[in-house]
């Protein structure tokens, strides 16, 4: 069943009342950003924790920015309506929020100036975005966009074409995932997920420099590996056949969440499957996404007012 409503050009709204028109700039151009949030269901405390809102809401200002989209929204407002918007849905399950903000003008032609901007969100049911058991991955034949020709780093509508070829070439060759390489032939990211390899004890991943997006996920992982396995991760250049020798290797992003990787083009990563580091990471980030560890407790905004324990 759909969700009852979402959040359109400043007002909650019936979810089939939430139509664009077939002239919106954003249709034509992928003139838009958008933002994955996920929440998360804690049946004990009865309760949805939305996963680094404020986070979340900070790169998506900072990829309107890029694409010159003003927004009449603070962060601290968005996350007042994501809140809402989950409780006026009345949603007790792990759900996935969606904001977009987009130029809504009607007018052909390319640009980013001179045009009106505008916002929505939706919340809908998520499970799982891919598998969490051991991914089999493929290097994508496509390159990684660049930074000076279609930043990565903003979270653009349009750029997630790149993702989408990576991504269909990989299921149509037989594989669960792309890992996408720079045009300098280093390792990039996955189609939706920031990558981790193991190696010699050592948590590396590509820097923000290699045409990335500056994941949440990826920014979660480096601080709990650091804190709770004393596990430094360095982010540098990382070369394709790394990817072959690594002892360990695990994507991560909101809708991936922390995906170990049991394969690299055919080759088995380590022993050829999941990882105890991989493993302990993602037990980890379950836990923290679900509200159950205290010292994580900050990431976590819940939705519904806290029920009285005892009466
Ligand atoms: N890279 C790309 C290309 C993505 O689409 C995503 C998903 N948003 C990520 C990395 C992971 O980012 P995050 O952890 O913030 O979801």
């Amino acid at each position: 069943m759909d969700p009852k409503e979402l959040f359109m050009h400043g007002e909650f709204i019936p979810t089939e009342q939430g139509v664009i028109s077939v002239r919106t700039h954003a249709f034509a151009y992928g003139t838009a950003c958008f933002e994955g949030i996920r929440g998360y269901w804690n049946e004990e405390d009865q309760q949805v924790y939305l996963f680094r809102l404020r986070e979340h809401y900070e790169r998506m200002l900072n990829s309107c920015k890029i694409l010159k989209i003003q927004l009449p929204f603070t962060v601290d407002e968005l996350v007042d309506i994501s809140v809402e918007l989950v409780r006026r849905n009345g949603q007790r399950e792990d759900v996935y929020l969606r904001p977009v903000a987009y130029k809504n003008s009607p007018v052909i032609g390319v640009r980013l100036h001179d045009l009106e901007d505008q916002f929505l969100l939706t919340s809908e049911p998520m499970g799982n975005y891919v598998e969490i058991t051991g991914l089999q991955c493929g290097v994508s034949s496509w390159r990684r966009i660049d930074d000076n020709a279609l930043p990565a780093r903003a979270k653009i509508c349009g750029g997630y074409v790149n993702a989408a070829f990576a991504k269909t070439e990989a299921l149509q060759n037989g594989f669960d995932e792309a890992i996408m390489l720079t045009n300098e032939g280093h390792v990039s990211e996955g189609s939706a997920e920031n990558i981790f390899l193991l190696e010699n004890g050592e948590l590396v991943t590509p820097s923000p420099s290699e045409n990335i997006l500056l994941g949440i996920t990826r920014d979660t992982v480096m601080q709990v590996a650091q804190r709770e396995l004393q596990l430094t991760t360095r982010e540098r250049q990382i070369d394709r056949t790394e990817l072959y020798i690594a002892d360990e290797i695990f994507l991560c992003g909101t809708g991936a969440q922390v995906a170990p990787v049991i394969s690299i083009d055919r080759r088995p990563v380590g022993t050829g499957s999941v990882g105890p580091i991989g493993q302990q990471l993602q037990d980890l980030y379950f836990d923290i996404v679900r509200g159950k560890h205290a010292t994580y407790k900050d990431w976590c905004t819940p939705v519904y007012a806290a029920v009285p324990q005892h009466t």
